[in-house]
């Protein structure tokens, strides 16, 4: 379905030479996404080359002297619509030949976006299939565009943003979160809130006492096991508190 890339308009990427993962965001905000990509860990993954993310300029692809990238509803309504041929020629511009790729259209009607679809798309991405992520903007997008390039609709919650560049670097954040050496300790990950169905225990650092709240004797017994122990018991207590959904068996609503 991936066209060659079109070399019409260089796209501003950050990236290293030596990395396969690659995600690019077809946007008309770049500017919203780019603090986020040079900011800490995910900046690190980029630097060390661990992925590399462009950004596209939707804008680039429209017609001077007013490049104009949206217009009025067909039908009539409220709103401007993205055009489905500027896009396509920015996704064009994005989509790698030499490699499998997944367009994914931010979207508030998209399935929802959690962990799990993190890590498949983490593995996904580490194993080589480039992720094209489309930013909607305004009223909508020429459903026409969805249908010839769209692979899947994806959505962070059940809110109406102004924007995909918020959902967009929500995605890029959990997923890039995950592919391996972007957290130094591989277990912070594993022994995070979501990895496998329960949340996390409660945490302390100093002081020892705030403002009268003392910290769990145990965490300072230094005995390992009883630690452990006392974790896992807090991790059920927690889920079981705060995301009783979580541990319904599956199949059950
Ligand atoms: N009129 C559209 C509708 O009712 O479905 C909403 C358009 S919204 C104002 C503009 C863009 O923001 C969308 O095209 C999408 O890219 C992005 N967006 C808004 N909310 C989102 C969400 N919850 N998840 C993912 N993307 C979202």
């Amino acid at each position: 379905m991936a066209p060659p890339p079109n070399s019409k308009n260089a796209p501003s990427s950050k990236s290293s030479n030596s990395s396969r993962a690659q995600i690019s965001v077809l946007t008309l905000f770049p500017e919203v996404i780019e603090p986020f990509l040079n900011s800490s860990l995910i900046g690190k993954a980029i630097d060390n080359g661990a992925v590399e993310v462009q950004l596209i300029q939707i804008r680039d692809f429209a017609e001077p002297p007013h490049f104009r990238v949206d217009d009025k509803p067909y039908g009539g309504g409220v709103g401007m619509v993205l055009r489905a041929d500027i896009l396509y020629l920015a996704w064009r511009s994005a989509v790698r030949a030499d490699s499998p790729s997944q367009t994914i259209l931010l979207s508030p009607q998209g399935a929802r976006f959690d962990q799990a679809l993190a890590k498949d798309m983490s593995e996904a991405l580490a194993l080589g299939t480039q992720y094209v992520f489309v930013c909607g903007h305004y009223e909508g997008i020429d459903e026409r565009f969805i249908d010839a390039c769209v692979d899947q609709e994806i959505s962070i919650g059940d809110y109406v943003l102004t924007g995909g560049e918020i959902p967009a670097a929500a995605l890029i954040d959990a997923v890039v979160r995950l592919l391996p050496g972007t957290v130094q300790k591989s277990e912070s990950v594993r022994a995070d809130s979501l990895e496998d169905g329960l949340l996390k225990y409660p945490q302390y650092t100093r002081p020892p006492d705030f403002q009268g709240q003392g910290v769990p004797e145990v965490l300072l017994s230094g005995n390992h096991g009883e630690i452990e122990k006392w974790r896992n018991l807090k991790r059920e207590e927690v889920t079981a508190r705060k995301r009783p959904d979580l541990r319904k068996p599956r199949g059950q609503s």
